[in-house]
């Protein structure tokens, strides 16, 4: 069969460009080196459980038509995040909100809660914040900083809060209302029946096939020569075999277990924020779905962050100011490909995106393949 494109990644980039290029006619094969489809969106029912297989995934987003585009795929339900933070056994809402200062400080009003804020940011007064450590705390004050975000953080990202970017902390919201939503979207949820469906769906085309257990760089050359167009959803400077030099990644080890009791944690997401629990947080997988699942059994999963070296998971590019400017290099030799190879998702375009952010960047360029 004469092929359109070869999609390396059957993860949720590679899947919808696939199904916005078959849905037009195009003939795609897919390439996926690991044993499934869907990448890190993967999820596995066991014990009647929907189980995340690559930690939590809740789909959150302010942009309707993605919104839209996504509700084709599945039904959502109305899951809101709400993680708790366990501090050496004391437990806080997440995000920062009424409820935290009131758990950290005993204010009862959004008004003495300000005016604690207020007193703790005081040590940043008329200084640009430089770093993580810096931005945490002239938005929120130390003992937060301290408690809830410096431990957590050290680890996840395996560096001092003050060798790392602000912009990671400006991902949570703080908020003096008791709310503890994590996300500020418009739309939220979690798919009935897990998310693998979805890019079941995606694939399911005759115009599409899939190879697993493939993997592009044992044929890159071939795969080249041999495809008009590719799509490559793994690390750009891979691709380039290093020759720019390495960009950097943070891994992560996943520990589950199946446990003979209904509700272990009571919430799905419980974060360990002090810098001696090795792990950053453990979910439960059954309330991500209200408790569904067979009576006297849950699945928890610890997440481990961890270094990475050639050959584990990139799970998370290191978005810093060295790595982003190594990456401008690589996207410049990426443009020299153009149009035969498109570089996407985000390993392929080294991005911190989440789900959202992925399918909107895979259906601009789809609008940009196809024009129109
Ligand atoms: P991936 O899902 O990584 O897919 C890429 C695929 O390409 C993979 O299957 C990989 O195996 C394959 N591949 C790579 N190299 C090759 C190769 N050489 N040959 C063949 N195949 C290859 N987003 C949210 O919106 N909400 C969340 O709550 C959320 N939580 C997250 C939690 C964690 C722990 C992580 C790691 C991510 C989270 N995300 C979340 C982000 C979300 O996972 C991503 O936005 C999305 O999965 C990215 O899709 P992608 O197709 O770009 O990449
Ligand atoms: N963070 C923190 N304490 C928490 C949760 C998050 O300090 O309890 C910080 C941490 O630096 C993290 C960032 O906020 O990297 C963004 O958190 P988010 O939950 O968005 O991370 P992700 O979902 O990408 O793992």
């Amino acid at each position: 069969m004469k092929y359109d494109y070869l999609v390396v990644g059957a993860g949720l980039f590679g899947a919808t460009f696939a199904y916005e290029a078959a849905k037009r006619g195009k003939r795609v094969k897919v390439i996926e080196k690991r044993d499934h489809i869907a990448g890190n969106i993967y999820t596995k029912e066991v014990d009647g459980i929907q189980v995340h297989e690559y930690g939590a995934h809740i789909f959150h987003t302010s942009n309707k038509k993605i919104w839209q585009y996504v509700n084709q795929f599945a039904e959502f339900n109305r899951y809101t995040n709400s993680p708790v933070a366990n501090y050496k056994g004391q437990m806080f809402n997440l995000p920062f909100n009424m409820n935290t200062f009131n758990e950290m400080w005993g204010t009862s009003t959004p008004k003495e809660a300000l005016a604690k804020i207020n007193e703790q940011r005081q040590e940043m007064a008329g200084k640009k914040p430089q770093n993580l450590e810096e931005q945490a705390i002239s938005l929120i004050g130390r003992d937060i900083y301290e408690k809830l975000i410096k431990g957590y953080t050290e680890k996840q990202w395996g560096r001092k809060a003050t060798e790392l970017p602000a912009f990671i902390i400006r991902r949570l919201p703080v908020r003096l209302t008791y709310d503890n939503n994590y996300f500020n979207d418009d739309y939220q949820g979690i798919p009935i029946g897990g998310y693998t469906q979805i890019v079941e769906k995606m694939l399911a085309s005759d115009l599409i096939d899939v190879e697993l257990n493939t993997d592009f760089f044992d044929y890159q050359e071939e795969y080249v020569s041999e495809f008009p167009k590719i799509v490559f959803t793994g690390m750009i400077d891979q691709y380039f075999n290093y020759k720019l030099g390495e960009l950097q990644y943070r891994s992560l080890h996943f520990e589950t277990e199946e446990l003979n009791e209904d509700n272990h944690q009571g919430n799905a997401v419980v974060n360990y924020t002090d810098a001696d629990t090795p792990f950053t947080r453990i979910i439960e997988h059954k309330h991500f779905e209200f408790g569904k699942g067979d009576k006297g059994k849950t699945i928890i999963t610890r997440e481990y962050p961890a270094d990475w070296h050639r050959g584990d998971e990139p799970y998370y590019p290191i978005n810093n100011t060295e790595n982003n400017s190594l990456y401008k290099e690589y996207a410049k030799l990426a443009q020299k490909e153009a149009p035969n190879v498109i570089f996407g998702g985000r390993l392929g375009q080294y991005r911190y995106y989440n789900m959202d952010q992925v399918l909107n960047a895979a259906l601009i360029a789809v609008n940009k393949e196809f024009e129109d």
